[in-house]
């Protein structure tokens, strides 16, 4: 295999400019958003149309290279992280709102536009694209549906995948999958849009979506609760579901270390509720009719049967754009603090307390020294169970990083739950699938990898 004639068929491809091989220009996509991970790729390839992502493709298949397709870099299990010597594919370029079909209540978008991108263009067409999560300015779309990302709406709109209409799909071989349908229903057969979403760029390369709209809500309501326990939470959460339906739009679970870390971190951020509860909640309603009283009716009969300990109801959208900073600085907090495990675990929600008082004394047992930061999106079942050490060793300390996760990942798996309900499982998680899927799961996904990507070039070395 010639690489110097690979560069010079993919500098004809896409341009010259468009082919970064200097070390400096490489290094931002050599490492990814957390820094736990590092490669240096043959290249950096940026195409700006699906034919040019197709001949990219069609090369590199032809030379025998690997591909690893990366979006906004913003993963958080080393997914999009070359792990050297790959044609690192970035879709920052193909970065159009194709269509906008208002009365379908969808969009097409190339892979390569943000979030934001795309729920601007939902919004400036009166309607709503509700995958919402932190990292939306620089998460691309493509990025959100190869690792099927949840967030805070989930509960009341699904995660990427029920967001995804059809998908236009470059395949290893270079081929285009063409399969932008808008339509709800369509049942020809196997859902091929779906083998795509989550494969975490190991089967093909998305390259655009059409993507399910929503009415846009005319009144939405904020609110910060507190809770003496996750039991509690849980139960607010049913009372909110028989008293407003599915007026709930997010359900955030704060946990006070959550909160103090990002109080620490950000000192200029207003703590909204006086006292020092547990748990805390971040609640949003949104509908078509105001929804005040019937919200307040439900919190107030939940502070009555102690429930919730205190609430503040955000009176202007200041306000509650205010309480959903203290939310959204949570990841940040605690990258700037320091040394973290994250798990992104999910189990029925009718078991988080279980999960949580189980897996804290486990911990603490082994490891006096823990500190749970944990929170997540009770509604989903999934938690952000991270664990922080004080001493900096410990980010170093392999046997107790496996050691502490093993305990969290048991417990998940023995309530029926996932190792991993968000951030997927790129390399940092690859070895651990084996341990929690069953063998038939296991052989029907390579099974899958071998039809559709045989000579193995996607994105080799994550998830499977
Ligand atoms: P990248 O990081 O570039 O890639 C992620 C994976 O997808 C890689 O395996 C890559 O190879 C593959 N990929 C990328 N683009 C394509 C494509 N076009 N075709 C095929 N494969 C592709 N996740 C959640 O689910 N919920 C959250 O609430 C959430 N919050 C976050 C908050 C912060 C601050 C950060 C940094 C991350 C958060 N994440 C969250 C992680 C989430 O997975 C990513 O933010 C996002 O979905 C990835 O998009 P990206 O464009 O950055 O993808
Ligand atoms: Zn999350």
């Amino acid at each position: 295999m010639n690489h110097g004639n690979l560069l010079t068929h993919l500098a004809e491809a896409v341009g010259p400019g468009q082919v970064l091989t200097g070390a400096d220009e490489m290094a931002p996509f050599g490492t990814d958003w957390r820094g736990r991970y590092r490669g240096t790729p043959l290249c950096v390839v940026r195409p700006a149309t699906t034919a040019e992502v197709a001949r990219v493709v069609q090369l590199c298949a032809a030379f025998g290279t690997p591909v690893v397709p990366q979006g906004g870099n913003t993963g958080l299990c080393g997914g999009a992280t070359p792990r050297g010597g790959e044609v690192l594919l970035s879709l920052a370029r193909l970065n159009h709102v194709r269509s906008v079909d208002a009365a379908n209540y969808s969009l097409v978008a190339e892979a390569g536009c943000t979030l934001m991108r795309v729920q601007q263009a939902a919004t400036d067409a009166g309607r709503l694209f509700p995958l919402s999560l932190a990292a939306e300015g620089t998460a691309t779309i493509g990025g959100n549906l190869a690792t099927n990302a949840g967030g805070l709406q989930v509960l009341r709109y699904g995660n990427a995948r029920e967001l995804a209409l059809g998908l236009e799909v470059v395949l290893p071989d270079g081929q285009v999958w063409h399969g932008l349908r808008a339509l709800r229903k369509d049942n020809t057969g196997y859902d091929l849009k779906q083998v795509f979403i989550g494969a975490e760029g190991t089967l093909g390369i998305i390259t655009a979506a059409s993507l399910r709209l929503f009415a846009q809500p005319r009144h939405v309501l904020t609110a910060w609760l507190g809770a003496d326990s996750i039991a509690d939470v849980v139960a607010l959460l049913g009372c909110l579901r028989d008293g407003v339906g599915e007026l709930v739009t997010a359900f955030e679970l704060i946990g006070d270390a959550a909160l103090s870390v990002v109080a620490q971190q950000f000192p200029d951020l207003q703590l909204p509720l006086r006292g020092k509860p547990a748990w805390h909640v971040l609640l949003e309603c949104s509908g078509g009719m105001p929804m005040q009283d019937v919200v307040s009716g439900v919190v107030a009969s939940a502070i009555e049967s102690g429930l919730v300990t205190d609430a503040v109801l955000a009176t202007s959208l200041a306000q509650a754009e205010a309480l959903w900073q203290l939310r959204e600085h949570i990841p940040e907090a605690q990258k700037r603090r320091g040394f973290s495990i994250k798990h992104d675990i999910a189990v029925p929600i009718s078991r988080l307390a279980e999960f949580v008082a189980r897996a804290d004394a486990a911990l603490l047992r082994q490891f006096p020294q823990v500190e749970v930061v944990c929170f997540g999106h009770v509604g989903d079942g999934n938690l952000h169970y991270n664990l922080a050490f004080a001493d900096p060793a410990c980010a170093t300390d392999a046997d107790l990083v496996a050691r502490a996760t093993n305990i969290v990942h048991d417990i998940a798996g023995e309530l029926g739950g996932t190792i991993s309900a968000e951030h997927g499982i790129g390399q940092l998680k690859r070895e651990m699938l084996t341990r929690y899927k069953s063998p038939l799961e296991l052989s029907l996904m390579r099974a899958l990898k071998q039809s559709i990507d045989p000579q193995g070039l996607m994105n080799p070395g994550k998830l499977l």
